[in-house]
């Protein structure tokens, strides 16, 4: 069986093989572009050279990109844990063409890496392209359909709507129509009964889709309108911990080798066993080993946990799985620091950041786990007593109550109330927050971080997480 290492290395010496220049992911953390908070995609790195404002180094390239895809037009969060194969963050393999091949050969190489490199049974694996939009006057994929129909049985072919099949980074930027290659993992009889192209694109947790290969020939512009781009351009993207799950021949990405030394030492720090079921238990275990990923590589690229922006992002996401251990491994004390050098071992020949800053960010990380178990408990003691108490809904006040006097993050809040067949009143949420940031700029608090960095002669200097990297030698951190 291949490990996860030589199939990452597999995908990267293939694409150097076609004369791609193999490049670093860029960071998780994206600065200076309005649009997007979190690389969500291999090719946001490349959006100036589709957009033709930069000319890339190079025509070809390809890389391993790590993504998160928990706010704005991606977001998976609430599926993490509870199916098999989303993730906050993964991994996502992709080869690009700047300006340079286009949809033949791209197709062809993922086919030939896919059956011939990896050894695929071809029966297992369908195709999709993009069926056309009148609506945007968009044609259907004729090109990539005429190339499919030689490598593939026609029945093997799906025909895919705007949602699955025309691939838009965010509500603007470079985007265009998409072939996605799909696996059937079920068993013989299974597949037999019903085929696997009934499945595609229904959530069938043995039926996923790997990979995507996206014809970049649009500019979606701010006023919704689609531009088309002086060239045209290959991104393609495939999910590493999903192809990883199909080549080691398992029921969850969750078994395979990239999940299982962080599940394992959950296990021996909690006392728990992990089941590889559907129980509140289990959900546990998944949910801490892929937010422990998010968590660990998102401060290690600079973006420190705070109660604004990006940083509530990670913020929320740790005490997501906070809650988890705290409720349903009964673990009562600050866990995921403990797994960060497992993490940081792991991963340190593929992205050594972290494993470089590792005492850093298990400091960061247990510190806001201190700090959110401090109000846990009555927070949930707080939950019952609403939950009790109200019928089917909790409203805004008592959202608004758990968010700021016990630093329950409004998805956690919900989340414990979908547990619990309840809703939340969103908008009454919102509403009391305005309120409240009303009433603050009405006392001149200024709204900021609250990871705050201090020479260390304590003298009060705040440097700004753009300069991270190169001042955490001189700057100690302390919450605010
Ligand atoms: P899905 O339909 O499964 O949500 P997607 O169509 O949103 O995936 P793309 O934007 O096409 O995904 O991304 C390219 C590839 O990245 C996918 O084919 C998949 O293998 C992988 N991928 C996407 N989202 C995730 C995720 N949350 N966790 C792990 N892998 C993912
Ligand atoms: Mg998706
Ligand atoms: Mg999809
Ligand atoms: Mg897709």
């Amino acid at each position: 069986m291949l490990t996860s290492a030589e199939i990452r290395k597999a995908f990267l010496d293939f694409f150097a093989s076609k004369g791609h220049v193999i490049v670093p992911s860029a960071p998780i953390v994206v600065k200076n572009d309005p649009t997007l908070m979190f690389t969500n995609a291999g090719m946001n790195q490349f959006k100036d050279y589709f957009l033709g404002n930069k000319k890339a180094p190079y025509t070809r390239a390809a890389d391993t990109q790590k993504c998160l895809r928990v706010s704005g037009k991606h977001n998976d969060l609430e599926e993490v844990g509870v199916d098999t194969y989303h993730h906050t963050m993964f991994e996502m393999l992709g080869n690009w063409s700047f300006g340079d091949y286009f949809k033949k050969e791209a197709i062809e190489w993922s086919w030939e890496l896919l059956t011939e490199v990896y050894k695929i049974p071809k029966d297992r694996l369908y195709v999709t392209v993009f069926e056309g939009d009148p609506a945007e006057n968009l044609p259907a994929s004729t090109v990539a359909l005429a190339k499919w129909k030689q490598l593939v049985a026609e029945d093997h072919i799906v025909y895919g709507n705007k949602k699955d099949n025309f691939w838009e980074m965010g509500d603007t930027g470079p985007c265009g129509p998409c072939s996605e290659i799909h696996v059937d993992c079920r068993p013989d009889t299974e597949r037999a009964q019903v085929p696997g192209r009934d499945l595609v694109n229904k959530d069938h947790p043995q039926v996923i889709e790997i990979w995507n290969n996206v014809f970049i020939q649009y500019n979606r512009k701010k006023d919704g309108s689609l531009e088309p781009l002086p060239s045209t351009h290959v991104d393609t993207g495939m999910g590493f911990e999903r192809l990883v799950r199909v080549l080691q021949g398992k029921q969850s990405n969750y078994d395979t080798d990239v999940f299982t030394g962080t599940i394992t030492a959950t296990e021996k720090i909690t006392g728990k066993t992990y089941g590889f079921s559907d129980n509140r238990a289990d959900i546990a275990f998944r949910v801490i080993a892929d937010h422990i990923r998010a968590i660990g590589f998102t401060i290690a690229d600079g973006q420190l946990p705070s109660n604004t922006g990006a940083g509530y992002v990670i913020r929320r996401i740790l005490r997501r799985a906070v809650r988890y251990y705290y409720s349903y491994l009964d673990y009562k004390q600050p866990l995921l620091f403990q797994l960060m050098p497992v993490l940081a071992k792991q991963f340190e020949t593929v992205f050594p950041e972290l494993q470089q800053q590792l005492d850093f960010v298990s400091k960061v990380v247990k510190e806001e786990e201190e700090a959110f178990l401090r109000t846990l408990e009555k927070g949930l003691k707080k939950m019952d007593d609403i939950m009790a108490g109200s019928a089917t809904l909790i409203d805004g006040a008592a959202a608004f109550e758990l968010y700021d006097t016990y630093g329950f993050p409004l998805d956690l809040t919900m989340l414990i109330a979908r547990e619990n067949k309840l809703e939340v009143d969103e908008a009454g949420f919102r509403k009391e927050m305005e309120q409240q940031k009303e009433r603050s700029r009405a006392a001149t608090v200024v709204d900021t971080e609250d990871w705050v960095g201090f020479q260390e002669d304590q003298s009060s200097v705040f440097v700004g997480y753009d300069q991270l990297e190169v001042e955490t030698k001189l700057i100690r951190y302390r919450k605010v």
